[in-house]
């Protein structure tokens, strides 16, 4: 069967699937290979429990369709957020047999995090399946008797760090060589790392944001363009897996001190920004304040404490980067100042920010953390999504101003007039007029 041939394959309007089903059967011959998951009647999902007290009672998050699985799904969506289509591309090209199942020896997390109350209960952690980095092990007996692949959304492992910055900063007597941390004098840095794809559990989703979980169901569906049907038709399947990027935790230091209570914690939470992040733009702070967080993350873990940089895909504000470029244009065209910048933003994405941070700490629940000791960021809207969710934050540290690049003086001061934290000045609506960007030199 031709995966291609079936562009008459389409969902049954919510009359009787019965009727529907027989129909569509006589209409297309493909039909009949897709057992459609929109119907309750027409699947048996494997058992889901989010938050229940014990692992078996919780069970697997089953959303693999090799064998009979798509029948047996208990969540919407597919595993590994929008990297689900490449899959499709590899099976759809013949690359990829369908039925695949992953070989896990050997890929089991590179050190142990420690189990926590939050696993285990269906408040603290919404947005990520606590249990996603141990589901080869926990889960492989009922993957075995039910013919279905269950497959980690959580990955653990070591590496090293090899930055230009960290090698100056050596070289400048800012950072020791410990032979732990720092392992020589290129500033090469040893790093634990989790990598973590989002899983949403819909009806703890909807109360972070104050919604009902039918808002949220009815929203995800019609703002997707119908994408995922089971959101309206499936409410007894309540888990999520949403076609975004993950976030990848960067931990200096000792991994079994983490949430303990008593061992000094330095976190920056970082939102990707490629053009800045990598690419070395200077229209913003995010590769600076990045670097000053792994920096100083580094330095937390070399005085016995441990230091983390948790960095989420959330490109532009989460409105990605064609979206973000159209704003520079328009900022640059405008004449860039300080007090257009949000404006310039909102005149085209129609509001300012898509981050929300709601979910966001959820990974340090899941670590067990619960206070922070050295918060490198400014952001308001970071500080008040942790302390919301009960986590406190005893020092907040702002981005040193010899740090901040020329040209990122607008975002950075629009900011910082609309709440984000400073020790500095902040200035007001009239000063915002008198700080200016950069115009295209020699572009126009
Ligand atoms: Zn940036």
């Amino acid at each position: 069967m031709s995966p291609v041939a079936c562009t008459s394959a389409r969902i049954p309007t919510p009359i009787s699937s019965e009727t529907n089903l027989k129909k569509m059967k006589t209409d297309s011959k493909c039909i009949t290979d897709y057992p459609l998951t929109t119907y309750p009647e027409d699947s048996s999902p494997i058992a889901l429990k989010w938050g229940a007290s014990t692992s078996e009672e919780r069970g697997p998050v089953a959303c693999s369709w090799n064998a009979g699985g798509l029948q047996k799904h208990n969540a919407i969506g597919a595993h590994a957020g929008g990297y689900c289509i490449y899959h499709a591309l590899a099976v759809g090209s013949n690359q990829l047999d369908k039925d695949h199942k992953a070989d896990y020896t050997n890929a089991q997390p590179a050190f142990n995090i420690k189990q926590n109350e939050s696993w285990f209960n269906d408040k603290d952690v919404v947005s990520m399946d606590p249990l996603g980095h141990l589901t080869p092990t926990l889960f492989n007996e009922v993957s075995e008797k039910e013919d279905i692949e269950i497959r980690p959304s959580i990955a653990v492992t070591k590496a090293t760090l090899k930055l230009a910055e960290l090698k100056e900063a050596v070289a400048a007597g800012r950072l020791e060589v410990d032979g732990n941390i720092v392992t020589n004098k290129d500033g090469d840095a040893a790093v634990s790392k989790v990598a973590v794809e989002p899983v949403w559990y819909l009806p703890g989703v909807a109360e972070r944001f104050g919604i009902t979980e039918d808002q949220l169901r009815k929203a995800l569906f019609e703002d997707t363009n119908g994408m995922y049907p089971e959101l309206v038709t499936r409410p007894d399947i309540k888990v999520f897996l949403p076609p975004i990027g993950g976030a990848t935790v960067y931990i200096f230091g000792d991994t079994s001190k983490i949430g303990d209570g008593v061992t000094p914690l330095a976190l920056r939470v970082h939102d990707e920004c490629n053009g800045s992040d990598v690419f070395g733009s200077d229209i913003c702070t995010c590769r600076p304040y990045l670097i000053f967080g792994i920096e100083e993350a580094v330095k937390e873990a070399q005085n016995g404490g441990v230091g983390m940089v948790v960095y989420f895909r959330k490109e532009g504000r989460s409105l990605g980067e064609v979206t973000k470029y159209l704003v520079y244009n328009a900022r640059k065209r405008g004449g860039d100042t300080a007090d257009e910048y949000f404006h310039r933003t909102e005149c085209i994405a129609g509001v300012r920010d898509m981050r929300f941070q709601q979910l966001m700490p959820d990974v340090l629940k899941w670590l067990g953390i619960k206070k922070i000791d050295r918060m490198l960021s400014m952001s308001n809207m970071k500080y008040d999504a942790i302390v919301e969710q009960g986590i406190d934050i005893i020092e907040r540290v702002p981005i040193p101003d010899e740090m901040i690049p020329e040209d990122s003086r607008v975002e950075i001061d629009a900011k910082i007039n609309s709440g984000y934290f400073t020790t500095g000045t902040v200035k007001d609506a009239g000063e915002l007029k008198t700080v200016h960007g950069r115009t295209w030199k020699g572009f126009e």
